[in-house]
């Protein structure tokens, strides 16, 4: 997973004291009737750390980032930010909200769609041309800044939406599935965006279903299921803490073959030959054994350790989370 450049330094202009985790949530619990959407979650976050929320559908996730924004009220447990209880003017200042939904003025142009933002942020006048201006040069909107922002593509208007979210330079900074929808380039510019809020001490908290990126970009997972936090870590702690030892192994053939006697345990898929195997030599030595027996020529052999869908599996017993509709 990604360093996490931040969260061991001091926090630059996003407002937190030294060393006072962005995000202290203790014991937080919240039923809707019989349904317990939140049951006893703790969870902290240090400055510049990127924390990745992810659960089936219905784990909790939303009602969590709406908890610490103050927008669905606790039955019992606590929430502070930066040292201040969600909710108060102090939190609020701290806070920076990124919806799913896109929430920008499609007919105002991006340079006033950043002002009106600042504005309801709270970014003192003397600052707002300032910042706004900031904004513009960090999402690469510049030469767009003048057209209105219904006409920007849907990750431009993604980097505005972003941008809007955070002109008040905000200690933390919720996100809710920020790059859904979005083709690769765009993912990837806005991975760079995020990164580099971290690199200057912005503590993120992320809900995802895009497990794929949150390996490359997020500092921690965190596993929930039915309002309870399963697991917390990074991957390899996390493949370490539920013992799951095996490996992802594939065999690249030549040609796809005719017929092959393979070992229990895999599977062919065209020219590829796929499985998991406990013991990479003796397994991967009976495999090949078996290949070159049949005939075979092989191209390319890889062995991955477990990843973050070996993991998301192993803990919620359930198979990766379908997108919201
Ligand atoms: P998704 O990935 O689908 O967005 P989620 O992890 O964000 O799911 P939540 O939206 O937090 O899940 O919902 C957790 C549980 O609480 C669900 O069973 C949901 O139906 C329930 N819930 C959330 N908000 C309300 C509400 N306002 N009234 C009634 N039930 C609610």
């Amino acid at each position: 997973m990604a360093a996490n450049p931040g969260a061991a330094g001091g926090l630059e202009g996003a407002g937190a004291g030294v060393n006072r985790p962005a995000l202290e949530v203790a014991g937080a619990s919240r039923r809707f009737g019989d349904t317990p959407a939140l049951d006893g979650v703790d969870l902290s976050v240090a400055p510049g750390e990127w924390v990745a929320l992810l659960g089936a559908n219905g784990a909790g996730k939303t009602t969590l980032m709406r908890a610490i924004a103050d927008r669905v009220a606790l039955d019992a447990g606590s929430i502070r930010l930066a040292g201040n209880p969600a909710g108060s003017p102090e939190a609020r200042e701290r806070l920076g909200i990124v919806p799913q939904r896109i929430a920008i003025y499609p007919h105002l142009s991006v340079r006033e769609n950043l002002a009106v933002f600042a504005r309801i942020h709270g970014v003192p006048p003397a600052r707002l041309q300032e910042r706004v201006s900031e904004a513009l040069d960090w999402t690469r909107l510049e030469d767009r800044a003048s057209d209105a922002a219904g006409t920007l593509s849907g990750g431009m208007q993604r980097r505005l939406n972003i941008a809007c979210g955070i002109l008040h330079e905000p200690a933390l900074v919720l996100m809710d599935e920020p790059t859904v929808g979005l083709d690769v380039p765009s993912r990837e510019q806005i991975h760079r965006l995020l990164s580099d809020l971290r690199h200057r001490g912005v503590a993120i908290l992320e809900s995802t279903h895009e497990l794929e990126t949150v390996e490359a970009s997020c500092d921690r997972v965190l596993i929930m299921r039915a309002g309870q936090v399963l697991a917390s870590g990074t991957v390899g702690q996390l493949a370490q803490a539920g013992r799951l030892t095996r490996h992802r192994c594939r065999v690249t053939l030549a040609s796809e073959p005719a017929g092959v006697q393979l070992p229990a345990g895999f599977r062919l898929h065209g020219r590829r030959i796929e499985g998991q195997v406990a013991s990479i030599a003796a397994d991967l030595a009976t495999l090949l054994e078996a290949i070159s027996d049949a005939g075979l020529e092989v191209v390319e052999v890889s062995v991955d350790p477990p990843d973050l869908e070996d993991v998301f599996v192993h803990f919620t017993g359930e198979p990766v989370a379908e997108r919201p509709s």
